[in-house]
Formats: C-alpha cells, structure tokens, sequence
C-alpha cells in the first residue's frame, strides 16, 4: 500500500488536480479549463460555483486513477490564483457575486482616490503592496458597495470573504473552516506582513469589516479535513499561493534564488529569507510561507498580460491557430528577419512592475510594410522576455544580488522560441525543469513537510531533470534590442 498526496492547482484559466507519491514523484495531472467573463471592459470575474465544480471534476479524475488502485491518499494541498476575491454568504455558502479576478480593474479609481489620500508609504511598508486594483482589498470593498444589503450583512457576521484558497477551503472541509494561509493574506492588502495580523487602519481606508476575513494560519498546517468516499478523512495539510508554491516547488530555499513563472501573468519571486528588503524599483515584499513558525518573505515582480497575449493573438485577432504554434513560427519568421523591430507591448490591463502604471494600454510599434502576422506573434512572444528582463533588472537593483541562472516554469515556459530568446536578451542561463508543474510540486512538498513524510533537505534532493537555455549573441545585439523595447514603452507608459 503507497501513500499520495493530491495538490489541487486552481489557476486562472483552467483547475488541476495532480497526484503526488508522498515521497514528491508527479504521477498524474487531470486539467479542466472553465469559462471567463467580461461584463465590462476592464472587468474580468469567474463564476465560483464553475471553479468549484472543475475542482472537483479533477479531484474525481485523480481519485478515479489506476496508481490509486493499490494505493491512499494521506494529504491534501491547496495552491490558487491570487487576489481574486469571492465574498459568500456564511450560512448556506452561496456566494452573492462572482469572484472578481485578480486582472479586473474596476476599481481604478477608489485605488486613485488611496494614493491622493497619501497612503502609499503606510500601505507599502504594512502589507509590502503597492496600492493597485490588483489586491484584494479594493474588490472586495466594491462588492459590498453595490450588493444590496451586503455591507450591513457583513458588519453583522453573515457574510465571508476569501481568495480562492479560502473559498475551496471552505468547500473542501463542507463548509466548517474559513481560513487562508500566510501566503494568501499577504495580497490582499489587508495584512501587516510583519505582525502576521489583519490591519486595522488598512480595513478602515478600504472600509472592510473585520468580521468577514478568514483566519489566518501558516503554509504548513492541517487547515481541516475534506470527507472522501474511499479514503475517509484526508488533511488537507497545506496552502500557499500560486507563485510562492511555484518558488518553493522549484526549491528556492535560500535567500537570492529565484524563479520566473509564464503563465497567465509572469511572476518572479526571489526569496529573501527572513528579511524585508525596501524596494525603490517598484517590486512588492510578500510572504513566501511560514514553517515552524519561521517566516520566510520574497521580492516579487508581476507581469499581468504575458501567455494571456498568445490567447489574445488566438481568441481576440484570431491570427494564431494554437498558442504552441507560436514558438515554430517566431523561429521561421526571426530566421527571415533577424533584424525587425516590430515590438508588442501588451499592457492591456496597465503595466504592474516595474512602473505600476494603472492607465497604459497596449501598443504595436515598427511595423513596415512587410510586416505581417507571424511578426507580430514573433513580438508578442518576446514581450514576455522583454518584461521578464524589466523586472529582473529592477530585482537585481532592489536586492543587490545579481541573478546569474533563472530557473523557469508556467505553461508558456514550454516555448522553447521565449527561452532561447529570454536567455538571449538577458546575458543569462534560463534553466527549465522538465516537470513544468511547480506550482502544484510546492503544496505537495509543503503536504509532505507538514504531515512528516519529507524534510527540506530531502526536497533539495529530490532528481530533478533540467533542460538548459545558453545565452548565444553578443552583448551589442542585446543592448540593440533592449533600447528598441526601452524606447517602446516609454512611449507607452503614461507616468515615465
Ligand atoms: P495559469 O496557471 O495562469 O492559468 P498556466 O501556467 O497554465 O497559467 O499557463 C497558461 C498560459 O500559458 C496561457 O496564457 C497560454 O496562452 C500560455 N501558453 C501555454 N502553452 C504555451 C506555449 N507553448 N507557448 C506560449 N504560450 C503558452
């Protein structure tokens, strides 16, 4: 009889379910995408019964799967998209608007009324956070707002707020826990990272009732239970958000290393150990994950249009068949043309880091006649490189650690054209695993950890494959490139 562990990956466009041996061995991947909503423009929501019921179509798949024949599952661990905010009625768990997701920016302006108010400085140094639509805080305020009745209900206890790790949850153990981890608070923009509690003053400016916020535990924990058909209770034994579980998937564990993860948005977090940096070059100071009570912080850099403008290319101008053509046809159209300077910048939604500007939009820039298509995917591919370059820059300024290698992962990381070029454009090795799933490999290891199968240092040895990305041009080519990309943003950022 073995032991497993299942980690429940709830991502921004699609839920996994992936079955670990408790030892840290990937077995099996079930995946299920589920709908998008775009009420308005700039407004993004996901229905949280539709991300409910995938979760559980994968969890079905996995403990329906032949390596479970001979086999039980021993744990459970919960990894999510960040900041989109559910807010659900406390009693029969029916949430009273759709999740608000983590690209929506309906709540520019209430973000622009906080910065003329003068908070930046207190918001930045109390939750690490800029202050932007992107956290929670200013969703779930907006939901309050224009529910009818929701305010009062909340200052009266009926309501609860969660991320998606809270929501699933408070699903999983039916209905009796409402929790979140370390990981999770810390992007709400409610949360002291340093005293590891709600903060009052923070509530008060987003005007959000203290009585509707989960209970906050460590990464490493049983948050409770969730009743299985064949294996009885099963502790659902930890949480952590999608890119802190990436980092500690990939085994950063020690303060410098780092990871870039392409998926939807692009995110590079650096472990900072249990220090918190100030950051000049707009990066954000988060929780990485608390274990034995020691908690470990990151400097985060967010992207938040990058694989998602490879579906713009394909859903949006239907000029891309399929998001995996696009690394074959950027090599065939960079073969023709190594010299084009058509440059996509796809703030769609603003820019995050480094310039956090709310009001930039997307641009094409360089086009010639002859430009076609397949320049334009061979750009949009590149402006994940060129962002990723962006922010790792302002991290090497910001930590005064130069990044010699970059290990990788996120669906678009497979994009053998962006890791050649990311290597490339940066000067540095890029190093990608060839198991890509190191956001559901950080809550499995974080499960093993807190139920006693593993340790850390059994994790950093763990046989990893690897594949590597050698720089291979010359430093003026990058400096070539770089001042055309540079010279295209500044035309695009409004506040540069
Ligand atoms: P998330 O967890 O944010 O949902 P994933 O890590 O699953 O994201 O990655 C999905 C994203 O990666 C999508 O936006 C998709 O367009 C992009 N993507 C997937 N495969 C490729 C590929 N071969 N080349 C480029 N982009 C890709």
């Amino acid at each position: 009889m073995s032991d497993f562990i299942i980690s429940i990956d709830q991502g921004t466009t699609s839920s996994r379910a992936v079955l670990f041996s408790a030892e840290g061995n990937i077995l099996v991947i079930a995946q299920t995408e589920f709908p998008q909503y775009f009420p308005e423009q700039g407004w993004v929501e996901h229905d949280p019964i539709e991300i409910l019921n995938s979760t559980y179509a994968v969890m079905d798949d996995i403990f329906n799967c032949d390596e479970l024949k001979n086999g039980r599952v021993v744990g459970i661990g919960i990894t999510n998209q960040r900041e989109t905010s559910v807010v659900w009625d406390k009693k029969t768990g029916i949430p009273i608007y759709n999740a608000i997701v983590w690209q929506d920016k309906r709540t520019t302006g209430v973000c622009e009324e906080l910065k003329n108010r003068g908070l930046d400085e207190y918001t930045k140094l109390t939750t690490g956070l800029l202050i932007d639509p992107y956290f929670s805080g200013t969703k779930v305020a907006w939901i309050l707002d224009h529910v009818d009745g929701a305010r009062e209900r909340a200052i009266k206890g009926e309501l609860c707020f969660g991320t998606i790790d809270s929501w699933l949850l408070y699903n999983l153990t039916n209905k009796e826990v409402h929790a979140t981890d370390f990981s999770n608070a810390s992007r709400t923009m409610m949360f002291d990272i340093t005293s590891l509690k709600w903060d009052e003053k923070m509530l008060s400016f987003l005007r959000v009732p203290i009585e509707i916020l989960p209970k906050v535990f460590p990464s490493s924990c049983v948050f409770g239970h969730y009743k299985s058909i064949d294996f009885g209770e099963i502790p659902i034994a930890s949480i952590m958000g999608d890119q802190q579980s990436a980092l500690f998937g990939q085994g950063c564990f020690t303060a410098g290393s780092a990871k870039n993860t392409y998926g939807t948005g692009c995110f590079m977090l650096m472990n900072t150990g249990t220090e918190i940096p100030s950051s000049t070059s707009g990066l954000l100071n988060t929780i990485a994950w608390q274990i034995n009570g020691v908690t470990t912080y990151a400097l985060e850099g967010s992207v938040f249009i990058a694989g998602s403008a490879l579906q713009w290319l394909r859903d949006g101008l239907s000029i891309l068949e399929d998001v995996e053509l696009s690394s074959e046809i950027a090599e065939r159209e960079s073969s023709l043309n190594p010299d084009s300077s058509v440059i996509v910048v796809p703030y769609f939604a603003g820019i995050g880091s480094p310039y956090w500007d709310m009001y930039a939009r997307g641009a094409i820039y360089g086009l010639t006649r002859d430009s076609g298509r397949e320049s334009i995917i061979r750009a949009t591919l590149e402006s994940l490189a060129f962002q990723s370059q962006d922010v790792l820059q302002a991290m090497q300024e910001d930590s005064g650690i130069s990044i010699f290698k970059l290990q990788v992962d996120g669906g678009a990381s497979a994009n053998d054209y962006l890791m050649q070029f990311q290597a490339n454009i940066l000067g540095v090795e890029v190093e990608r695993p060839v198991n890509l799933e190191s956001t559901a490999a950080g809550v499995a290891y974080m499960a093993a950890i807190t139920l006693g199968y593993l340790t850390i240092d059994d994790i950093s040895n763990l046989n990893q494959a690897e594949e590597l990305f050698k720089p291979s041009k010359s430093i003026e080519w990058r400096m070539r490139k770089t001042k055309i990309w540079n010279d295209a943003v500044k035309r695009t950022v409004t506040n540069l």
